[in-house]
């Protein structure tokens, strides 16, 4: 039967697939009246992502449940980067208006369930006609009792820096996918893991939650890049980070991809961006604490670098200086 998927049909979608909010939730009333009502103690930290069609994702590389996974996951990579507890999230729908019901009820189905993964309840939201399918993600956290949220600006000289997982993974996928098939995979499991390095990302909320308290004096999610997002750290701290090339962990297979396309192997682990790990600075003191910390979240620790008096981003391998890659060196 043909019909058209209309505004309510989906409203009605998601509010059927979200469920009451625990006890523990914020949220006190979601979908369905004329605004949420939320109850947080304390501080809350809000953050905002938009992705449009044809500039952030493409439907020929992605199904419209992982689209929609996707928008929300980068969106809590933020409050995972503040060490925030997701609360509530809210979504505006743009619906071309010739767009298939099929698509738009996979959509809302990978909204509800990426909501359901993360704890997140999705509290609201708006859906309107446009010319290009977009989703816009607010998502609300807080910070359970007195705990403070982590900040980019705290890193100080003699600090190290840290990172959780391996780099360069996403930016190779991206290249994979845009390659269209002209750049050799270094073979299919490796591939489909680097694509979905790119397609499925995961916010590393329960390394950021393992962080509070750990003496952890500055935090910041990938999205841009290895040593761009340091280089929001050492801006907001007033303080310069050297990053020891040798020592950033590399997803397997991105030297293989980058061969093959010719690229530099380092520019895609140290400033391929959407990876969403974690970086982070500490005392050195806390090291084995932050380790078993971001262990026990199901994460791991690289240490990469050192914090010292200055500005900007400093690239060394094995200890002697390496120019940035092409089109960093705005950080120096
Ligand atoms: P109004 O016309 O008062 O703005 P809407 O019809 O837009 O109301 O929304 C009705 C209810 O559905 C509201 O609770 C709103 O938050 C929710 N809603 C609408 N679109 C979405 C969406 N894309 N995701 C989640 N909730 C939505
Ligand atoms: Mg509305």
């Amino acid at each position: 039967m043909e019909r058209r998927v209309g505004e309510f049909e989906l409203i009605r979608r998601l509010a059927g697939r979200v469920g009451t909010a625990g006890s523990a939730s914020p949220v006190r009333v979601g979908i369905g009246d004329d605004a949420a009502v939320t109850s947080h103690r304390g501080l809350t930290a809000t953050s905002v992502d938009a992705i449009v069609e044809g500039i952030h994702f493409r439907r020929d590389w992605s199904s419209p449940d992982r689209i929609a996974a996707r928008a929300l996951a980068v969106a809590l990579s933020d409050l995972a980067a503040m060490a925030a507890e997701p609360g509530e999230a809210y979504v505006t729908l743009g619906v071309p208006p010739e767009s298939d019901p099929g698509f738009l009820e996979l959509l809302a189905d990978g909204l509800a369930d990426a909501a359901d993964t993360h704890e997140v309840v999705l509290a609201g939201g708006d859906t309107v006609a446009s010319p290009a399918l977009f989703l816009a993600v607010t998502v609300v956290g807080y910070a359970p009792e007195d705990e403070q949220f982590l900040m980019r600006s705290g890193a100080s000289a003699g600090d190290l820096v840290g990172v959780t997982g391996i780099l360069g993974g996403a930016a190779a996928g991206l290249m994979l996918l845009e390659s269209g098939g002209e750049i050799k995979p270094p073979g299919p499991a490796v591939r489909d893991a680097l694509i979905s390095r790119q397609l499925d990302p995961e916010p590393r909320i329960e390394a950021g939650r393992a962080l509070r308290g750990s003496g952890v004096t500055a935090l910041i999610d990938l999205s841009d890049g290895l040593a761009p997002d340091l280089g929001h750290v050492a801006a907001s701290s007033g303080v310069a980070i050297e990053l020891e090339a040798s020592l950033v962990p590399v997803q397997t297979g991105v030297a293989a991809v980058a061969a093959s396309a010719g690229a530099d192997p380092l520019r895609l682990a140290i400033a391929g961006g959407e990876d969403y790990e974690l970086a982070m600075t500490f005392p050195s003191g806390r090291r084995p604490a932050i380790e078993h910390a971001l262990e026990a979240a199901g994460s791991g620790l690289t240490v990469v670098g050192e914090v010292v008096p200055g500005a900007g981003v400093r690239l060394t391998l094995d200890g002697s200086p390496l120019p940035l890659p092409a089109g960093f060196d705005h950080l120096n």
